[in-house]
């Protein structure tokens, strides 16, 4: 029977200390700490989303400023925008909340936002960085399983590591950040042959696919790490991951629920990247 990784637990540790040296930078160099979140339309789950991060804000001593914008804003207006606040001296972190509208271009808003200010690390230099390991922000969701793994005290090095999903937001970064930490690392995907057979082979199991209860007890190793990433709503109205948690966490040693698991620590390492770039502004180390 497994051991259940607790993300609220996780999350609220790193937010603590978030909140710590939030404080003690505020007090020794003078300075505010301001995390913009634009949010355009009125979709209600990036609602919550967006609800959320203003609320971790105020919890670690952050400044969020909310541009709501509506779901007619065209792509000009924007992008004017983001170049105000690439050029806003308060502003630390942009975080635009996707999805977009259709009509607006994703690829392009993203592009748009400055590096240094790229808190959820997706802006083509920020990815490329991480390819080489050279990274100053890591996307927030692998960062955030990354600490839940670390929390178990399992050693990723020379373990089999299969990502199920190769997303640019979480399968590929997630792939990078466990070969940066010397796992051997399988990614597997739709067009996957037997992705049983690689799913019983990891020793730490990464799932970010969208398919409730795709992976089942069966397909997991004795005393694998589960990391189960998905999200998704079922008709009942009940939230469900990508693993089937009853029969996973009987073979599992690890596992994560959903909800309660990856998701708290995703706005926990948004935080952290907002407070890295605004030392990286400030200089201090
Ligand atoms: P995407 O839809 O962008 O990617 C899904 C990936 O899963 C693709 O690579 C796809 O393969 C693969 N896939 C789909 N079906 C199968 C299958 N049957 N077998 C194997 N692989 C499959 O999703 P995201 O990465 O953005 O998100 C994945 C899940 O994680 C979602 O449920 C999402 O809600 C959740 N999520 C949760 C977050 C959190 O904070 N907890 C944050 C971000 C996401 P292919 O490339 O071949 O199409």
């Amino acid at each position: 029977m497994a051991n259940i990784i607790d993300g609220k637990a996780v999350s609220a540790r790193v937010k603590e200390e978030i909140a710590k040296e939030t404080a003690a930078v505020k007090a020794k160099y003078g300075i505010s700490i301001g995390l913009a979140v634009v949010i355009v339309g009125d979709d209600p789950a990036s609602r919550i989303y967006v609800n959320n991060k203003k609320k971790a804000c105020e919890t670690v001593g952050f400044t969020s400023y909310e541009y709501a914008l509506g779901a007619d804003t065209t792509q000009e207006e924007l992008l004017q925008l983001i170049d105000k606040l690439n050029k806003d001296d308060n502003v630390n972190g942009i975080l635009v909340q996707l999805p977009l509208p259709k009509h607006l271009d994703e690829k392009a808003v993203i592009n748009s936002i400055s590096p240094e200010k790229d808190v959820d690390a997706f802006h083509p230099v920020n990815v490329g960085k991480i390819m080489i390991g050279e990274y100053s922000f890591l996307p927030c969701t692998p960062a955030g399983i990354m600490e839940l793994i670390a929390s178990t005290g399992v050693e990723i090095k020379g373990k089999e590591c299969v990502v199920v999903g190769r997303s640019n937001i979480v399968g590929k970064p997630m792939s990078m950040l466990l070969l940066h930490q010397s796992g051997t690392v399988t990614i597997c995907h739709s067009k996957t042959n037997d992705l049983a057979e690689h799913c019983r082979k990891a020793d730490i199991l990464v799932v970010a696919v969208g398919v409730p209860k795709l992976v089942t007890g069966d397909m997991i190793k004795d005393g694998a790490v589960v990391i189960d990433v998905g999200m998704n709503r079922l008709e009942n109205g009940k939230l469900c991951g990508d693993v089937d948690f009853d029969s996973a966490k009987e073979k599992a040693s690890f596992i994560t629920p959903v909800p309660g698991g990856v998701g708290p620590m995703t706005i926990a390492m948004l935080m952290k990247n907002t407070l890295t770039a605004a030392k990286i502004k400030h200089g201090i180390e």
